[in-house]
């Protein structure tokens, strides 16, 4: 369908994962990119039938729902049925619940994180939607910041990312990006400190007090 991811996790990362140790989003963030990635699926099954010999536990329970995407959504947003497990069934919960949600301008987000372990842990995850075209001026990380590509594409001074490439940045690591010129761009975004829902609180409060 598409070209290969050129940026992939470190191998620590995915054998991180495959043994249940990373944190919740980042976690999501690997699989998604496995999804999208052979190479790094393989290798992660690698490990993990490594994991599930010396603890037949520890990757059991982790049931996915189906996702359920009505032929509606489909039409609104065709990028949702295009999305790597598990992030189609985070996405189908969570536009049961709500919707996408403007975030500044040219840039929408859907908050993914209903999933209580997420919530429980305080990552933030969500689908991040930023017109063809937008330049987003550098900045810095708070906690580590892992974007999945789902759609679209961007360059920063790494060079160019694509669908299924991941970028891992954390705290200190600066960097602007330039969304390229022919299609929207879409990433899951995941961070595991508070970062886009306090920013999102921040703006409902400033809705509320405009009003
Ligand atoms: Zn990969």
């Amino acid at each position: 369908m598409s070209a290969t991811p050129i940026h992939h996790p470190a191998g620590e990362l995915l054998l991180g994962a495959a043994a249940g140790e990373l944190c919740p989003g980042l976690h999501l963030a690997v699989s998604a990119h496995c999804g999208l990635c052979q190479p790094c699926a393989a290798t992660m099954r690698g490990y993990e039938a490594v994991a599930d010999a010396l603890v037949p536990s520890l990757n059991a329970g982790s049931e996915t729902i189906a996702p359920k995407f009505s032929e509606e959504a489909l039409r609104v947003d065709p990028i949702l049925g295009d999305l790597p497990e598990p992030v189609d069934s985070l996405a189908a919960e969570a536009l049961a619940k709500g919707a996408w949600e403007p975030f500044s301008p040219g840039i929408t987000a859907l908050n993914l994180d209903s999933g209580a372990h997420l919530r429980q842990d305080k990552a933030q995850v969500a689908i991040v939607c930023v017109e063809a075209g937008i330049q987003i001026p550098e900045h810095d990380h708070a906690g580590t910041e892992a974007l999945v590509i789902l759609a679209g594409g961007f360059t920063d001074h790494r060079g160019s990312f694509h669908r299924g490439d991941i970028s891992i940045l954390t705290r200190g690591d600066i960097h602007g990006l330039q969304i390229h010129h022919d299609e929207a761009c879409y990433w899951l975004f995941t961070n595991d400190e508070p970062l886009l829902s306090e920013l999102l609180a921040e703006k409902e409060a400033q809705k509320s007090g405009a009003s």
